[in-house]
């Protein structure tokens, strides 16, 4: 028997948000493994057109800002006209915002809800049409957090998303398996990026994080390469629905 394949020549990834951060170095670990790149961004990501080149793939640039929801029907049609197939979304882009469940605002919630939820519902639907119309298997793989299996604190609409995000993949797993399409997530400990930079310029938060991480050290965004290749090669075509814990063991603490 053939070892299990993580090769990826030949395939096209879109990923959410992938300018900066947890995105950028996950669109690197995929061209690495041979994929071409579909970038969806608010902002130019120069830095990782020129990684994803570096590796000899091609890079498609679609501009969209996923918290306007009602814009999404719009980006597989435009992704259509640059790519015939698509066959991988990571669905990466994501926001928080930190205030007591006391006084925090509908907008706080309302924000991060659109961003981290509801435009990875639609943007999935969207692409899973795609697959379904061509009769192509895919593999979609989003990411979820610490907080799709703990609380947190002070970060009331981020944990509703990101165990939004955990029942969700489970939910389109068991509707879209039928259609060959994979349905997986990604959860990622404490990573170095933007999203942790208020955790991290708190010297004590920073130090009781770092306490209880068994590998010893915060996760760095090339940590999550292993998983996303995993999940989106054929190495992973058994396995659906799961959340992936990336966390240096923080969650077995
Ligand atoms: P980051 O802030 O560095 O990057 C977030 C990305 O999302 C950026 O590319 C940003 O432009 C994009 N984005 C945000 N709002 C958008 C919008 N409206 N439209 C389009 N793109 C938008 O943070 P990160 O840590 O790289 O986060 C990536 C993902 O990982 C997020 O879903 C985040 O919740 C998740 N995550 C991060 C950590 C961590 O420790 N850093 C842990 C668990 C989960």
């Amino acid at each position: 028997m053939l070892p299990p394949s993580f090769d990826l020549s030949g395939k096209t990834a879109a990923v959410t948000g992938c300018n900066v951060g947890l995105g950028a170095a996950m669109a690197d670990a995929l061209a690495g493994a041979g994929c071409d790149i579909v970038g969806i961004n608010r902002s130019a990501p120069d830095e990782t057109i020129a990684c994803i080149e570096r590796h000899g793939r091609r890079f498609f640039d679609i501009r969209a800002d996923l918290s306007a929801t009602s814009a999404i029907a719009d980006i597989v049609p435009r992704i259509e006209q640059s790519v015939a197939t698509l066959d991988i979304l990571v669905n990466n882009a994501g926001i928080i915002r930190r205030q007591d469940a006391l006084t925090m605002s509908m907008a706080d919630w309302d924000d991060v809800l659109d961003v981290n939820l509801k435009a990875v519902f639609f943007l999935s639907q969207a692409v899973a049409r795609h697959f379904v119309a061509r009769n192509v298997p895919g593999k979609i793989i989003n990411v979820a957090s610490m907080l799709s299996f703990q609380g947190g604190i002070r970060v009331a609409s981020y944990t509703a998303s990101k165990s939004g995000i955990l029942g969700l993949t489970r939910l389109l797993a068991n509707e879209w398996a039928k259609y060959r399409i994979n349905v997986n997530a990604i959860a990622p400990g404490y990573m170095s990026t933007e999203n942790t930079a208020a955790l991290r310029s708190d010297p004590v938060r920073y130090e009781e994080i770092l306490g209880r991480i068994p590998a010893g050290r915060w996760g760095e965004p090339e940590d999550l390469g292993g998983a996303v290749v995993f999940l989106a090669s054929h190495a992973s075509d058994y396995v659906q629905g799961h959340t992936l814990p990336v966390d240096g063991g923080w969650l077995v603490r």
